[in-house]
């Protein structure tokens, strides 16, 4: 399968540019024969050959499908990476990137990764002879004790969910080579548009396209991008022989979503950063979670590792469930939903919802209250979004 498809001459100058200009025109050339400036959707599930094996770069879609490799072009060029690699979900991401280990192999990961991925390492990996060790990487240094003579993998996750920890992926890098091993990085919550991890020594990325890549709630795709080639050549061949793809047409929404990531983001965390403080200022909140707040402990590591802050918030409401709970009803903007990273704006509990399936025990770990209450913070007009926080706390709690 070969990229040169979309590949011209201004290639060079589009891997250049700045990063909105690279969401527009990565991957995204003319069509040759009709001139069609969005390159058309391709749903057909084989290419004519002019001879036997003489194809145009493609010869049956799971193994290479136009949209589908618009799109791995584009997140590519987003994440400064040569290659990408799209996939059904974000899970489906994470399954086949452990799928490429040899059975027997080990596996260090941050403790508080996405509810899926703890649940793909513990009850699925161990099944294929991989075995995974979770550590708390508040300080990068302490991972160095977790290595093995067979650990192959670290699986970091950057801020984390729903308590916005973050890790310094650098530092992480650096020790994960030393010992051999290649860094993962799932970097949903940052997008490549605040956060850079291949520039900070990841040798993967990946991300759940379900959030804000395709940024609409309407797609449930991943994808996994990389400059190295050997871990290109041996995704891409599990890409196909496992054939967990997205289909043409989801490539094509996620692709369209993409052209505005940079637009979208800015605004998220506009918002956000604006609800943070408004919340931090209110006598009915007992604390809030924004790494944009100074009072975010690793403020300091956000500056220096992010480009922004990103659009995600979680705050603990002064009271209990119950008073969470008037607060999530009382919201006339924010939709109670699981899921982030949507131009609508969201709100969840996660002691009961997206981690009601962690024990008791590891939420009280991590820090998951019932009071806890965590936003996805949309792209609604800022002064509406603030104001319905407001009013909500206000309904919510009685001084
Ligand atoms: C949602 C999510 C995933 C899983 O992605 P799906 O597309 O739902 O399979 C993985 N990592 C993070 C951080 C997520 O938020």
């Amino acid at each position: 399968m070969s990229a040169k498809y979309f590949i011209n001459d201004h290639d060079e100058h589009i891997l250049q540019a700045n990063f909105g200009t690279r969401a527009i025109h990565a991957g995204q050339h003319p069509d040759p024969v009709t001139g069609a400036v969005i390159p058309p959707l391709s749903l057909s599930t084989t290419f004519k050959q002019h001879g036997a094996g003489e194809h145009n770069g493609f010869d049956y879609s799971r193994s290479g499908n136009p949209s589908r490799q618009a799109f791995e072009f584009a997140v590519a060029a987003l994440e400064g990476a040569k290659y990408g690699l799209a996939f059904s979900s974000g899970s489906a991401t994470t399954a086949t990137i452990v799928s490429s280990l040899p059975s027997g192999s080990h596996i260090v990961s941050v403790n508080d990764v996405y509810g899926g991925t703890y649940r793909y390492f513990t009850k699925v990996a161990s099944a294929l002879g991989v075995e995974v060790t979770f550590v708390d990487l508040k300080d990068a240094s302490s991972i160095a004790a977790a290595f093995r003579p067979n650990t192959k993998l670290v699986w970091v996750e950057t801020p984390t969910n729903p308590t916005l920890r973050l890790v310094d992926i650098k530092a992480v890098a650096e020790i994960a080579h030393k010992h051999n091993t290649k860094l993962v990085v799932d970097n949903t919550f940052m997008s490549p548009f605040f956060q850079s991890p291949l520039e900070l020594g990841a040798d993967i990325v990946v991300h759940s396209v379900t959030k804000y890549i395709n940024g609409h709630s309407d797609v449930v795709m991943g994808v996994a991008v990389t400059s190295d080639e050997q871990i290109y050549t041996k995704l891409a061949f599990l890409q196909n022989s496992i054939g967990a793809v997205p289909s043409a047409f989801d490539c094509f929404l996620a692709n369209r979503g993409l052209k505005t990531l940079h637009l979208r983001m800015r605004q998220h965390a506009t918002s956000a950063q604006a609800i943070a403080e408004a919340l931090e200022a209110s006598p009915r909140v007992e604390n809030v979670i924004y790494p944009g707040l100074p009072s975010h402990p690793q403020h300091d590591l956000a500056k220096r590792q992010q480009r922004g802050f990103g659009g995600m918030i979680s705050f603990r409401i002064k009271g209990d469930l119950a008073t969470a709970n008037a607060f999530l009803r009382n919201v006339k903007f924010f939709t109670l939903a699981e899921s982030l990273g949507g131009v609508e704006s969201l709100c969840e509990l996660p002691a009961t919802m997206t981690h009601g399936s962690v024990s008791a025990e590891d939420r009280a770990a991590l820090g998951i209250t019932e009071n806890l209450i965590r936003l996805s913070v949309g792209i609604e007009d800022t002064e509406d979004l603030v104001a319905d926080v407001l009013a909500a706390l206000e309904a919510a709690v009685k001084l």
